[in-house]
């Protein structure tokens, strides 16, 4: 029997595992592959529901389950940190154990750093611990400024601080203290989502202004107090409410081994998402995939999906003597939440034309808020 090692059971892992026992003839009753899923982790966070919990519209305990709820025909969850990843033979080890496969699947997703001592003044939007505290401060704020703060690049869901910027202007507004509180987004990106060429940057600029949200791009922190940041362009800016998002390493378990590239993400082939090692597939936030024009591919959720999808149903045809028939075409789409209970929907696709990303975002409608509603709602129902 195989065994395939799936490293990381967040969106790209959790994915991989369900899709390869369902490719791999896996029953209730007879398994034919053995997928073991390492996590360090209690709990999956689905994090694209993080900025409605910033602004109340959902409970912590609402975008979370436990992974021992994950369930599917010949998973099975080691719990643990993963202390070492060996390529060449295809293992990892955890708490001193070293587990052997014949296929892995690395979705580790990437390590959050805390630049600046910013845990000490402000709230890590990007775990469920800072967007529950900033929701609590946000919920007793009646005037003053409110920062978001973008610390550093690259950073995972590029569209995520806008969306965050765009919900809080909404509470804002309905809570009637719009004329007493400022909502200022800072940035080092020379515009919003830059990556997605300019044509989408500027409608999402103009989505920012439109609701009155002061932005500030090109704008690198250098230092943060209590109540200012500090940029190296030289400007400061007096806060009293700070969100950020922290600076995003490969984890560290990838960066001492032979799989890191030179930047210390996981360089893998851009269409079947094989590493330098045969049989070993990187998926996810911790790929380094430069697109032709030197950009890097963007770590958005729906991409990890998609390569999960993928890679476990080329891992199913090698199983069974075939040749692997998928690739990764670069595509997807995804919401951005604007408030009023719209989201703007968005077409990428970053293979088609080389030179020029092709990415469309629509006017923020009802439907473009539902469809993110409802992948809520299928995530949990779908993997526990
Ligand atoms: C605020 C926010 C909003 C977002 N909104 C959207 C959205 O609207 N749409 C969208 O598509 N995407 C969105 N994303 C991005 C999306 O969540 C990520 O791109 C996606 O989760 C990446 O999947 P992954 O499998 O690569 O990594 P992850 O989902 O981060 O999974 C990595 C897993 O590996 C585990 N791990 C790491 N190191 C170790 C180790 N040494 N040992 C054991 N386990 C380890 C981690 O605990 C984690 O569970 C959002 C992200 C944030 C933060």
């Amino acid at each position: 029997m195989k065994t395939i090692l799936v490293l990381g059971a967040g969106t790209g892992g959790i994915v991989t595992a369900r899709e390869l026992s369902k490719h791999s003839g896996n029953e209730d009753d007879i398994n034919l592959v053995n997928i073991l899923v390492f996590e360090k982790e209690e709990r999956s966070v689905f994090a694209p529901s993080l900025p409605w919990l910033m602004v109340g519209q959902r409970k912590p305990e609402q975008i979370y389950e436990s992974y021992k709820k994950l369930d599917a025909s010949g998973l099975e969850v080691i719990s643990g940190e993963i202390e070492n990843v060996d390529p060449e033979n295809i293992s990892v080890t955890v708490k001193g154990k070293v587990y052997k496969g014949d296929y892995m699947v690395v979705s580790l997703g990437v390590e959050q750093k805390n630049d600046f001592n910013l845990d000490k003044f402000g709230y890590n939007f990007f775990t469920l611990d800072g967007a529950t505290r900033f929701n609590k401060e946000l919920d007793i704020l009646v005037v003053g400024k409110i920062a978001i703060l973008v610390s550093s690049l690259p950073f995972k869901s590029p569209a995520a601080p806008y969306e965050a910027a765009m919900l809080i202007e909404d509470y804002v507004r309905k809570a009637e203290i719009s004329s007493k509180v400022e909502v200022a987004l800072y940035s080092p990106e020379g515009g919003p989502m830059e990556f997605a060429g300019p044509e989408a940057s500027k409608e999402l600029k103009i989505l920012l202004e439109n609701k009155g949200i002061k932005y500030y791009p090109n704008h690198q922190v250098t230092n943060v107090t209590a109540d200012t940041l500090e940029f190296s362009n030289g400007k400061s800016y007096k806060y009293n409410l700070l969100a950020y998002t922290p600076k995003h390493e490969a984890p560290a378990v990838i960066r001492s081994s032979s799989l890191a590239g030179e930047s210390g993400w996981i360089e893998a082939n851009r269409q079947t998402l094989e590493t330098k090692f045969p049989n070993v597939y990187a998926i996810g936030d911790i790929t380094d995939i430069k697109l032709d024009t030197g950009v890097s591919f963007p770590k958005i959720g729906i991409f990890a999906r998609e390569q999960a999808e993928i890679v476990a149903h080329n891992i199913g045809r090698k199983i069974g003597n075939n040749l692997p028939d998928h690739t990764f075409k670069g595509e997807g789409q995804y919401y951005i939440e604007y408030g009023k209970g719209l989201a703007s929907t968005t077409d990428v696709n970053f293979y088609e034309d080389p030179k020029e990303p092709h990415v469309k975002m629509k006017t923020p409608e009802v439907l473009g808020h539902w469809h993110k509603w409802w992948a809520e709602k299928y995530w949990f129902f779908k993997n526990f």
